[in-house]
């Protein structure tokens, strides 16, 4: 690229964003990152430079304030906005949600603010599975019932609501609501991953941690679900597969016009069982677990129908479920005195 386009990328230190700013330099795209370190480590930064074998610029920065956010469009050309940036804990949004709501829709308001200000009018929004609640059907398309049933899956239903207002109110907006389904793995590398703080909620991590011999035992939440072996199913997805995702909706913008959602997932479902099956087919020995009972607020069923990945953004998920296991245990093996959870 000559004269390569310039990114903002929001929460850009955290485990989705830096895969993405990799593959973003890697693609020729000039990066500017913004993270204000909530749940990332500095350390990052220099890996993403490793990785890309490019200098990117980092901003250390807050999306809920409105100084940083306009110096950022007037200190820098940015033609579209990636915006990561948010927090993302089911349980935790519940016990705080007005933290919840300031950082997500708060943050989000003031980005828009700002493009607005600056006439930049691109952006790449994370949404996710969970605006779909309890799907009625599966495979879930992106015309299903939206519904939250937390404050953190509210917060990501407002923000989508908040796109369509601003995109409907004025011509020229250009807004990809990627909703991801579960995104997995890690860099192949072993430099970038997922980090946890404390336990870890979501079933990959914790089924790491017990792989790598952190913790002792899975528990799987729940035995008896309308499910083919009666434990959870989801959509899977490596998270360098995610992050080409945006890429891929980045070369599209110009032919979206408004907010249009697009489901990032495989379209394909596994079980906590089927997960446990694959870990330990990576590993070569048995992982030990049991079960438990049913974790409160839990889905049976949830996984994607991409088509319209495929058709509006070219795209496709294309590493396996063998991929996600290993790079995963790369990564947490590779980095046990580092991850927040196990040092
Ligand atoms: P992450 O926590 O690793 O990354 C988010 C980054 O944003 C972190 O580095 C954090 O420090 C930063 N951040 C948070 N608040 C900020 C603020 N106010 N100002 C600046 N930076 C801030 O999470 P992730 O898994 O990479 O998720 C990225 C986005 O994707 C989030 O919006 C999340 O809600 C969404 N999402 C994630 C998943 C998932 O399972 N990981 C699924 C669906 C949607
Ligand atoms: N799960 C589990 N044990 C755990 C964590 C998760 O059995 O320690 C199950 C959970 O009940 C669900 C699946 O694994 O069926 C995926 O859970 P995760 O939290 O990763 O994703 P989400 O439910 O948010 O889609």
């Amino acid at each position: 690229m000559s004269n390569p386009d310039t990114i903002l990328v929001t929460g850009g230190a955290g485990f989705i964003g830096s895969h993405t700013v990799v593959e973003l330099l890697q693609a020729g795209y000039a990066v500017v990152a913004l993270d204000n370190f909530a749940n990332a480590k500095p350390s990052v930064i220099s890996r993403i430079c490793t990785l890309a074998g490019r200098d990117f610029t980092f901003v250390e920065g807050d999306v809920r304030d409105p100084g940083c956010m306009a110096a950022l469009f007037r200190d820098h050309p940015i033609q579209t906005v990636i915006h990561f940036a948010g927090l993302k804990a089911v349980g935790e949004s519940t016990r705080v949600p007005l933290t919840y709501y300031q950082n997500n829709v708060t943050g989000t308001l003031n980005l828009l603010e700002a493009m607005r200000g600056a006439g930049c009018r691109n952006l790449v929004f994370s949404s996710s599975a969970t605006v779909y609640g309890d799907p009625a059907e599966v495979p879930i398309r992106e015309d299903s019932p939206l519904s939250a049933t937390n404050p953190y899956g509210r917060s990501k239903l407002m923000i989508e609501e908040i796109c369509r207002d601003l995109a409907k109110s004025e011509p020229g907006w250009r807004i990809a609501l990627l909703r991801y389904f579960n995104p997995v793995g890690a860099h192949p590398s072993g430099l970038l991953g997922e980090d946890p703080q404390g336990v870890p909620n979501n079933l990959m991590p914790y089924l790491l941690q017990v792989a790598s011999g952190h913790r002792p035992h899975l528990e799987v939440f729940g035995q008896d679900y309308p499910t083919p072996d009666g434990t959870g199913v989801r959509d899977y997805l490596h998270v360098v597969d995610l992050a080409l995702g945006h890429l891929a909706a980045l070369k599209a913008l110009p032919r979206i016009e408004g907010a249009i959602p697009i489901n990032l997932g495989t379209g394909r479902g596994y079980s906590v069982l089927e997960m446990i099956q694959a870990m330990e087919k990576v590993m070569g020995h048995p992982i030990p677990w049991q079960f438990g009972p049913r974790r409160p607020g839990d889905i049976a069923l949830c996984y994607a129908n991409p088509d319209r990945a495929h058709t509006m953004l070219g795209w496709r998920a294309e590493r396996d479920l063998m991929a996600m296991c290993s790079d995963g245990l790369t990564w947490i093996k590779s980095n046990s005195s580092l991850n927040s959870a196990l040092a």
